[in-house]
C-alpha cells in the first residue's frame, strides 16, 4: 500500500472512531507533501482551521507560512498537522485525555509520512515527544525521541502575542534548515 492510500485509510479509521473526544468539531487531519523531509506538528485546530478543515490557516498559519518562506521553503514542501485533530471549544488548551485519545492516530500518521525531522510548534506538541523539555530552553535545538529527530519551535501564537521576538523565531527556522542540511549529509554504508 502506498503512503497516500495508507493516509486515506487512517482518515477513515479516525472518522469511524466515535469514541474520540471533540466529536462536535470537524476533523482536521493534516495536509502537505507526504514525501516531505520536515513535518510540523501543532497543538489543535482553531476556529478557522475547523471551518476550512485544514491545519494552520488562521493568523498563526499565516505566520508559519511566512517563516517557512523566509528560509526558502514552500508550505507545499512540508507536511502540517496537529496532535489533537479536532478543535477544543473556545480554543482552550487540549486536555491530557484528548491528547491521549488522538495519540495512536498521530503515531500512525507520523509512521506513514516518516519525515527526517519533526518540528513541533509549541510546548504541548514538544512535550508529547520530549516530556521533560522546556520550550524557552530547548526550542531551536535538535533532539532524539526513539528513532525520531525532534526540533522544538515556539508556537507562532507566542510570536503574535509578542512573547517571542520575530527575529528569534526567524533564527530558529534558519537553524532548522541548517540542521536538516547536516542530517542530509551522505554517509557511506557497508
Ligand atoms: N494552532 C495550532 O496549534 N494548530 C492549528 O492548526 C492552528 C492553530
Amino acid at each position: 500500500m502506498d503512503k497516500s492510500e495508507a493516509l486515506k485509510l487512517l482518515v477513515q479509521e479516525i472518522v469511524s472512531d466515535t469514541s474520540l473526544p471533540l466529536q462536535e468539531a470537524n476533523l482536521v487531519f493534516g495536509e502537505g507533501n507526504i514525501d516531505c523531509k520536515v513535518m510540523f506538528i501543532g497543538e489543535a485546530p482553531g476556529k478557522e482551521e475547523d471551518l476550512q478543515k485544514r491545519p494552520f490557516v488562521g493568523r498563526s498559519g499565516k505566520l508559519l507560512d511566512k517563516m517557512i518562506e523566509s528560509i526558502g521553503w514552500k508550505r507545499e514542501d512540508v507536511y502540517i498537522s496537529n496532535i489533537v485533530k479536532r478543535r477544543p471549544p473556545d480554543n482552550r488548551d487540549p486536555l491530557p485525555n484528548e491528547i491521549e485519545a488522538y495519540k495512536p492516530y498521530l503515531a500512525k500518521q507520523i509512521e506513514i509520512i516518516n519525515p527526517k525531522i519533526i518540528a513541533t510548534l509549541g510546548r504541548f506538541s514538544m512535550n508529547y515527544f520530549l516530556p521533560l523539555a522546556k520550550i524557552t530552553r530547548d526550542q531551536g535545538k535538535l533532539f532524539k525521541s526513539g528513532s525520531y529527530n525532534i526540533f522544538p519551535l515556539f508556537h507562532p501564537a507566542a510570536v503574535l502575542r509578542g512573547t517571542v521576538p520575530t527575529s528569534e523565531y526567524e533564527a530558529s527556522f534558519k537553524k532548522l534548515k541548517h540542521v536538516l542540511g547536516a542530517l542530509n549529509l551522505e554517509f557511506g554504508s557497508f
